[in-house]
């Protein structure tokens, strides 16, 4: 089940650190976003970057990952289409697990497919790669927008609210359009008359 790629930039080298609780080293990358990571509505995109500031600290039972994510997340404002740029700057906690204490984590639990005690790690690496698009997932909005008071777009033509707040139709209902004709043929008479 060994899936790491060691040539993945979200792969950290823990040689240093492991079976040596108390040991710790802290180191920043800029990565490019291999692919996107977020929702078809926003989402920081193939290519852009995402800075990590990472710490890596020695316990017991593996070795603790915590730090910062930093990166722009893009996408359209879900009321007036507009494009987005949401800043990303989340924070994480995870313990990667010598591969014994997980194994032991995994006897204990009752169902066998249950593999998913949490992160382990393998060659005495630490793959951040599910962790951070679990962190960035979770810190999008669902229904981004461009300001929270975004007024969207008029339902009758579609038109830009934000550009043109004043803007309305008169709606009339084509039955009464034919009375509104006349009336104002009778005032156009009237001013003839006078
Ligand atoms: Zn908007
Ligand atoms: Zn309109």
């Amino acid at each position: 089940m060994a899936t790491q790629d060691a040539a993945s930039p979200w792969v950290f080298d823990t040689r240093e650190l492991v079976r040596r609780p108390g040991a710790m080293t802290e180191t920043s990358r800029s990565v490019t976003a291999p692919d996107q990571i977020g929702t078809d509505v926003i989402a920081v995109k193939e290519g852009d970057s995402v800075d990590l500031d990472l710490r890596m600290e020695s316990v017991m039972e593996g070795v603790l990952a915590s730090g910062s994510v930093g990166a722009i997340a893009t996408g359209v404002c879900v009321r007036c289409l507009d494009e987005v740029e949401i800043p990303v700057d989340v924070r994480f906690q995870e313990l990667f697990a010598y591969p014994d204490r997980a194994a032991h984590h995994h006897e204990v639990a009752a169902d066998e497919d249950e593999q998913d005690a949490g992160y382990v790690l393998e060659d005495d690496r630490m793959d951040l790669e599910e962790l951070i698009r679990d962190a960035v997932v979770t810190a999008l909005p669902f229904q981004p927008v461009c300001r929270d008071d975004c007024p969207g777009l008029c339902s009758e033509c579609g038109a830009r609210l934000a550009d043109d707040p004043d803007h309305h139709h008169d709606v009339i209902d084509p039955r009464w359009s034919a009375l509104a004709d006349l009336a104002h043929q009778g005032t156009d008479d009237e001013k003839k008359r006078n």
